[in-house]
């Protein structure tokens, strides 16, 4: 394992500090509705308990600022201390407007606006605001949205978001804000590594290193979930890279935190979780062999269950023996059972080779973040779905009880041709 990597430390709140020195923050967050208070502060509270040391919640509405605040004053009236962070997409409004009420922010600050000029003077400003009330924030690229700017001007590499961020990053050294998080998450295990090492590499020539919030965006659910996001978080890990980490699954946000815990346990020496035998195995292998197989230092591994091998040389894309799937975890943008449904398209089409399916919670965000799929089942909400074929809509408003099939059809009759 290598040295962790010296970066400077942020200040989240009066209680929690991410960077090096420190072990490892786990962080999770909601899915509930966040105009439903009842149900954010029920899910914040099970979160808590479950040992997550922050916890985000989407803000897609001006209105939500309020909820938020009211969230929040429930959360702390109960003793209940964990510092919250507003995930803001696209509105530097809404950010500007969510900083005086929680103690962390996750912007995208490309997204502010589609003029980039006008969206770096945004970010200035947000920044202003955040230097005055001295939050903490996080600049967020993923890999599947980039903004048009970067794209025309880097492409869509690994590089290319690594420099993206860089950009943002120089504009907080040149304010002196220096309570900043960055990350570059991707659902492609390589592409999410790679940018990070290069991130981590072009903050280090910058002479000033910001903690990384280290995770596989889309992982999906189950073994191939956690897998995914083990192999990609635990290389970085033992290369010193990362200082908070969440773990995106689609499933109860609670079934986060073992896989996270487990990940800082062994790399930073924080406290164990308590891990079924079977689900133990399954973590330290993907730990254990992730680096090795990304890193193409070994082709096989000499493990005799033929299930987890395969999963394995899947999660790094060594090999593909089922189709690849990507699934947001769900937040209160989603408007359906995300779950349910990601494990019905999984059962209905596993017996395609060569595609890769994703099945998205948003129509705001999920076409932008479906990065290389090449079908996309998006909700839209009110029971109605869109498919897509690579990044163009191919079906729209179709009821969700007969999506399933027709995404089937769909990837069936593109494959006979
Ligand atoms: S794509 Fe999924 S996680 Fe992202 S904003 Fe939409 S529902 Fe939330």
């Amino acid at each position: 394992m290598k040295p962790v990597l010296q970066t400077r430390t942020v200040c989240v709140g009066d209680s929690v500090f991410i960077g090096s020195g420190h072990p490892i923050v786990v962080q999770t967050m909601c899915n509930t509705h966040t105009s439903d208070i009842e149900a954010t502060v029920a899910q914040c509270r099970r979160l808590a308990a479950a040992g997550a040391q922050l916890i985000r919640i989407t803000v897609p509405a001006m209105a939500d600022v309020q909820h938020l605040a009211e969230i929040r004053r429930c959360l702390r009236e109960e003793g209940i201390q964990t510092p919250l962070v507003a995930d803001i997409h696209f509105s530097s409004e809404i950010a500007m407007a969510v900083v005086p009420v929680v103690e962390k922010i996750r912007i995208n600050p490309g997204n502010f606006h589609p003029d980039h000029e006008k969206a770096r003077a945004l970010f200035g400003q947000f920044l202003g605001l955040c230097k005055q009330y001295n939050r903490a924030i996080r600049i967020g690229l993923n890999h599947g949205s980039l903004g048009k700017y970067i794209v025309e001007k880097y492409g869509n590499t690994p590089q290319a978001m690594a420099l993206a961020a860089m950009e943002w990053v120089e504009m907080c050294i040149d304010a002196q804000f220096y309570n900043v998080v960055v990350s570059l998450k991707a659902s492609n295990t390589v592409v999410m590594v790679n940018a990070y090492r290069e991130l981590a590499r072009l903050m280090q020539e910058k002479g000033v290193i910001f903690p990384l919030h280290v995770g596989v965006t889309e992982a999906g659910n189950g073994d191939s979930g956690r897998i995914k996001s083990c192999v990609a978080i635990s290389t970085l890990l033992s290369e010193g890279i990362g200082n908070t980490i969440r773990v995106s699954l689609t499933e109860d946000p609670a079934n986060e935190l073992p896989v996270a815990q487990y990940l800082a346990h062994r790399y930073s020496g924080a406290a164990a979780p308590s891990l079924s035998a079977r689900e133990e195995t399954i973590l330290k292998a993907a730990c254990d062999w992730g680096a090795p197989l990304l890193n193409h230092e070994v082709d096989d591994i000499p493990l005799e269950d033929d299930y987890l091998k395969d999963e394995l040389l899947q999660a790094c894309r060594r090999k593909f023996y089922k189709p690849e799937y990507i699934a947001c975890p769900g937040c209160g943008r989603t408007l359906y059972n995300l779950e349910e449904t990601f494990n019905r398209v999984k059962e209905a089409t596993s017996g395609f080779k060569d595609v890769v399916i994703a099945v998205m919670g948003c129509i705001v965000n999920g076409p932008g973040e479906m990065a290389d799929a090449d079908y996309g089942y998006v909700g839209e909400g009110f029971g109605k779905v869109t498919l897509y074929r690579k990044k163009e809509p191919v079906l729209r408003h179709i009821p969700e009880d007969e999506a399933v099939e027709r995404l089937v059809e769909l990837i069936k009759n593109d494959q006979a041709k």
